[in-house]
């Protein structure tokens, strides 16, 4: 029987995504959707169109995230279900933005490419931290001791590779995506392909990967093909034909505000904005009751948590505790969106990373994680008076980086120097900061076992299956983690 009210805590992407498809499985149930933000939308909704002074046109800036990958199918769901195809602006996977990706190493001036496969390595700068690590993990052999059932990304490219290539690469990468320490992130929650991988080549990653037999590659192909079925995708695969990342004419912000438009038009889900949790009871006759701090309680049969995790651990009651819910840390991330007045005054790329400095986090790069290209990716989305040319960049600071200095002039100094320019940069047109706290969890190693482990005392214990736990805390933070945890939310349901 279809459940008769759903209570959705938080109104982030996965808190959207989950009212969403939830009505449209339970058509005839009542969701409520409780969020404590006046908008809907969580980090997703960061963006924002500002005007140039001098009728230069306008711009995109964005806090949060600025692109997905066409490989996500719920998120391209979305896009046909929502009416968004015309709204995609797409980085060719044959454009600079999408094969050129730069690194900054502290200490040392200026950014260097990151090769590819080609006979361009041999001179490339940065080979010397690469050609440890590769040449380590093709001779050895299977390595990893009987009791590791999970480590640290940083400690298995070391077991696999090397230090030197661990630390370099291997931590500029979780700056990238998680704007965390590659020493404390989980290897088999964020990037569980290499985990299997190790097993496949007997030890030998890059062995499991150019051994993989053509009947492999077609198997992999048929299942990829198959999972596809479970989404309605319309054209817009065609779409993606060739396509490295995409967003929105208007910026990643337009899929919060046209699924809380899509949600909202339902007259079966009632959404609570401005409207803070305070507790989640259970009620002897009613089942559960949350409370709120602005409206009267909300008495659901059934919950759907797209709380960040900590922030359901204190609503919780002490007679009904869930395990692991403060277990990882989150991490806070300063965005600052900087429009210069001038063409580019970067090498054509999707922009840089900054890896962790020798020593350890320091003060040094100011606390910068990495710097995106935006105007080189993501022109399209702007508006600009004819013969008008800028260069926009987003410069994120902190996660592992515990006390960043986001004062603008030691940002452009920095900038300066990654750049390796003689010359200060320009003067900037515009400039826009997000403080972020606490945006972006960390998986410890073993992150998987206790999400299974959550999952069972949600199955029993008065919570009787009738609430899950979905969201960035618990199965990957990407944006297309989060829509397919709003689509297979409440599947037993
Ligand atoms: C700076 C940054 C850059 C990123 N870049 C990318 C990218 O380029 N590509 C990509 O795929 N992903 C990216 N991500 C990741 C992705 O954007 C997030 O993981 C995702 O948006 C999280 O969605 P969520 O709904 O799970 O969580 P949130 O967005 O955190 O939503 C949780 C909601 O719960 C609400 N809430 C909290 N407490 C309460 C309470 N007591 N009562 C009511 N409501 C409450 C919050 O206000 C919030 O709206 C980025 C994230 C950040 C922060």
């Amino acid at each position: 029987m279809a459940p008769k009210h759903i209570a959705i805590l938080g109104g982030g992407l996965t808190g959207l995504s989950s009212a969403f498809h939830l009505s449209r499985r339970f058509p005839s149930s009542t969701i409520t959707i409780i969020e404590k933000s006046k908008t809907l939308g969580g980090w997703a909704s960061n963006t924002e169109r500002v005007q140039l002074p001098g009728g230069r046109g306008s711009v995109v800036l964005e806090g949060g995230p600025h692109t997905v990958r066409p490989a996500s199918n719920s998120v391209l769901e979305l896009v046909n279900l929502l009416g968004l195809s015309d709204a995609v602006i797409a980085t060719p996977k044959t454009s600079p933005a999408a094969k050129n990706r730069f690194l900054h190493v502290p200490g040392t001036p200026g950014i260097y490419e990151i090769p590819r496969p080609s006979l361009s390595y041999l001179w490339a700068p940065l080979r010397f931290f690469i050609t440890p690590g590769l040449s380590f993990e093709l001779i050895r052999g299977w390595n990893r001791p009987k009791d590791v059932l999970d480590e640290s990304l940083e400690s298995f490219m070391t077991r696999r590779g090397h230090p030197v290539t661990a630390r370099v690469l291997g931590s500029a990468l979780v700056h990238g995506i998680y704007a965390s320490d590659s020493r404390l992130l989980s290897v088999r929650a964020a990037f569980p392909k290499l985990w299997e991988l190790e097993e496949k080549g007997n030890g030998r990653i890059l062995w499991g990967l150019l051994t993989r037999s053509k009947k492999e590659k077609e198997a992999e192909k048929e299942k990829e093909e198959e999972d596809r079925k479970r989404y309605k995708l319309g054209n817009v695969l065609k779409l993606m034909d060739g396509v490295s990342v995409y967003s929105f004419r208007d910026g990643m912000g337009t899929l919060a505000e046209e699924l809380t438009r899509s949600i909202t038009k339902n007259p079966n889900i009632r959404v609570l904005s401005n409207t803070e949790i305070t507790a989640l009871r259970f009620d002897e006759e009613n089942g559960f009751e949350i409370a709120t701090q602005r409206t009267n309680p909300v008495h659901p049969s059934h919950i759907v948590s797209a709380l960040p995790l900590p922030a359901l651990n204190k609503i919780i009651p002490d007679t009904h505790p869930l395990p692991y819910l403060t277990t990882n840390p989150y991490n806070s991330v300063t965005a600052i969106n900087i429009v210069f007045p001038t063409a580019k005054i970067y090498p054509r790329g999707f922009g840089y990373l900054v890896c962790r400095p020798e020593g350890d986090y320091a003060a040094d790069d100011a606390g910068i994680l990495g710097v995106t290209f935006d105007s080189e990716s993501l022109s399209a989305q702007d508006n600009l008076a004819p013969g008008e040319r800028i260069t926009k960049v987003t410069v994120m600071l902190g996660g592992p980086h515990r006390a960043p200095d986001t004062a603008l002039p030691v940002v452009l100094a920095h900038l300066q120097y990654h750049l390796n320019r003689r010359k200060p940069l320009p003067e900037p047109l515009v400039t826009r900061t997000w403080q972020q706290r606490n945006c972006i969890p960390t998986p410890l190693p073993g992150h998987l076992e206790r999400m299974e482990k959550l999952k069972e005392a949600l199955s029993g214990g008065g919570w009787d299956g009738r609430m899950e736990v979905i969201g960035a805390g618990v199965r990957g933070v990407s944006i297309g983690d989060c829509v397919e945890s709003g689509k297979t939310v409440g599947m037993a349901w």
